[in-house]
């Protein structure tokens, strides 16, 4: 065992190098750095897996750089309709949300959901009326909002009227924030949570809350959280498509990811991205986008990134 190590992502649909200005990269990459801190502050101190992955997800959640809570994007109607996810590898105890709208921090209802009831997922005002029984802080509707959020939104729609598909007009919807971890005693969590698309349908749930798709934590494997086009995490439940593949072909946590991230993702067409770690304490961040959002943390190294860059923590 290695000790304890943190690795977080703030999705990836980062535009090519280039087209972000140097203030923008500064604001992602000191959001990426408050993250980590504050998660890997916990299990630095012998702390749990899975309260430094809600610390970390809680603080990108409050930064608007990244679409989750506050600067989540918009959907089709011009509202917010977030989720969010979080497991815990010891026991398998996990817990969501989906498409709520007034939770200040959707990871700590995720949280609730799995201490405070017997289910995994709630939904909308369900899910809402928990998180007030829980004691947990509502907002209104437009606290997320943000004007970028609001410009991307009117730019999706021109896009669409005009139809186009194109990879430029793809990249203005993404984003997602996770977090993975593995503790001192060698258990894993995995925490996600996001806006979802700009522009989606109302409704839409993508694969943030669903377990085995774009959230999963195993101690047996892996603790893994995924960014990118939902749907084809749910048709590949790539979550426990990774956790199958170590767990009974015996690949190792990179060679499953990589197989997937660069293989069937990238066939399937979708931009795609992850964070993992395995039982071994082995971290691997891959990506088939331009960029992503990313950071990890350890007793041997402390760092950020967004294209091909490290930035130190
Ligand atoms: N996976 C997220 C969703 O489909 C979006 C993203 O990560 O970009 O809701």
């Amino acid at each position: 065992m290695s000790g304890p190590v943190l690795a977080i992502h703030g999705g990836c649909g980062v535009p090519p190098r280039g087209s972000l200005t140097d203030a923008q990269e500064r604001r992602a990459r000191d959001g990426l750095k408050g993250a980590l801190r504050a998660g890997w502050a916990l299990l630095r101190d012998g702390g749990a897996a899975l309260d430094a992955v809600e610390a970390a997800v809680i603080a990108l959640e409050e930064h608007t750089a990244f679409n989750a809570g506050r600067g989540a994007v918009f959907n089709a109607d011009g509202k917010h309709e977030m989720d969010a996810a979080i497991m815990d590898g010891r026991d398998l105890k996990a817990g969501a949300v989906g498409g709520v709208a007034r939770i200040r921090n959707p990871v700590r209802a995720a949280r609730a959901v799995m201490e405070r009831t017997d289910h995994v997922l709630l939904i909308g005002e369900g899910a809402e009326a928990l998180a007030s029984r829980a004691g947990l802080e509502l907002v209104a509707p437009d606290w997320f909002s943000t004007d970028e959020r609001r410009a991307s939104l009117r730019e999706m729609k021109a896009r669409q009227a005009r139809g186009d598909v194109s990879e430029a007009s793809q990249r203005l919807k993404h984003g997602t924030v996770g977090a993975v971890a593995i503790d001192r005693a060698g258990h894993l969590a995995a925490a996600t949570s996001t806006g979802g698309y700009t522009n989606k349908l109302p409704g839409r749930v993508g694969d943030t809350p669903l377990i085995g798709a774009g959230t999963y934590a195993n101690d047996a494997t892996l603790a893994y959280s995924g960014t990118g086009r939902g749907e084809i995490f749910i048709r590949t439940v790539l979550g426990h498509e990774l956790h199958a593949r170590m767990a009974y072909k015996g690949e190792s946590l990179t060679t499953a990811c990589d197989a997937m991230v660069f293989g069937d993702l990238k066939r399937m067409g979708g931009g795609a991205g992850l964070i993992a770690v395995g039982r071994d304490g082995t971290v691997t961040l891959p990506f088939n986008t331009a960029g992503m959002y990313r950071g990890v943390a350890s007793a041997s190294e402390g760092w950020v990134s967004i294209y091909d860059e490290r930035e130190s923590l």
